[in-house]
């Protein structure tokens, strides 16, 4: 088993208020050693962003787990993902040496739309699978979620910024998805196994993936860490987290168990240690080197 990085955006500055609206100088001064500039900006206070999928090799299986922005999706309302046309997803795929069809297993940690936009790609007008013989796994949790919110309203753009509508139907309505619990289990073999556990908070039903092989293991959080000043403070919300609180116990709950179990974290939002190890230190937690 391997697991390998996606990249789709190695490095962009985002605002602060994007991200971190309660992040202040002191936040910044205290972390400055470790985080340096690119990560979080002296001045500004901008954070250093990546969007990134990982990819498990295991068994013959080619599993890919989240699928960054997509091209020519329109958002308008966020200019650093509309209406990209960037070769940069496929050709990281190519760079391990694999093809759109060598995909047998997309995972969605969640549906939020810098995680699904790959799921798609426009072909003629519309929107098909990508990824043309692999199985889309998914928490039915989630995906009833957004699916309910999709029904109640009348414009498809209001929900997820049309994300649910051009990057998750279309494989629904091509029949390769597949809806399983929060603890579901992918690849089960003897010394290796691939699974779900659940994660809520950022979204309802997001969950993380755990790759475990001859003793070792790898944790893709997805959205449960963006940055890594939330391991100095793993309670500083997240815009975006439809529930703070349980966003912070879900965020914490991944770090212990990295921290106590040397699990790697491979945290896709954070450029330059997109996989590490943890640390933890009294209150807080670092990032160390994977090794
Ligand atoms: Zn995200």
């Amino acid at each position: 088993m391997r697991i390998d990085l996606v990249p789709e955006i190695r490095y962009r500055l985002m605002p602060r208020e994007f991200l971190f609206p309660d992040l202040t100088h002191a936040d910044q001064q205290r972390n400055a050693d470790w985080l340096g500039p690119q990560l979080l900006h002296p001045d500004t206070l901008a954070v250093g962003m990546a969007f990134q999928a990982y990819l498990i090799r295991a068994r013959g299986q080619n599993i890919l787990v989240d699928t960054c922005n997509g091209n020519h999706k329109s958002r308008p309302s966020a200019q650093w993902q509309h209406d990209l046309r960037s070769h940069n997803f496929l050709t990281s795929l190519a760079d391990l040496g694999l093809r759109p069809e060598d995909i047998h297993i997309v995972l969605c940690t969640h549906l939020h739309t810098d995680h699904v936009g790959w799921n798609t790609r426009l072909v003629n007008g519309e929107w098909v699978p990508t990824f043309p013989n692999a199985r889309y796994v998914m928490n039915r949790a989630e995906f009833d979620h957004y699916k309910a919110w999709l029904d109640r309203v009348d414009d498809p753009k209001k929900v997820m910024h049309g994300s649910i509508a051009d990057s998750v139907l279309p494989v629904v309505d091509h029949g390769q998805a597949e809806f399983v619990s929060d603890t579901a289990q992918i690849l089960t073999e003897i010394g290796e196994e691939v699974f779900l556990s659940p994660s809520p908070g950022h979204s309802p039903g997001h969950v993380c993936i755990h790759a475990r092989a001859s003793g070792a293991e790898a944790v893709v959080s997805g959205d449960v860490i963006h940055h890594p000043v939330q391991l100095d403070m793993p309670d500083l919300v997240m815009r975006a987290d439809a529930d703070p609180d349980l966003a912070a116990q879900s965020r914490r709950k991944v770090m212990e168990h990295c921290a106590g179990t040397g699990a790697l974290l491979c945290a896709g939002h954070i450029p330059f240690h997109s996989i590490s190890r943890v640390q933890e230190g009294g209150q807080a937690f670092r990032l160390a080197p994977a090794g």
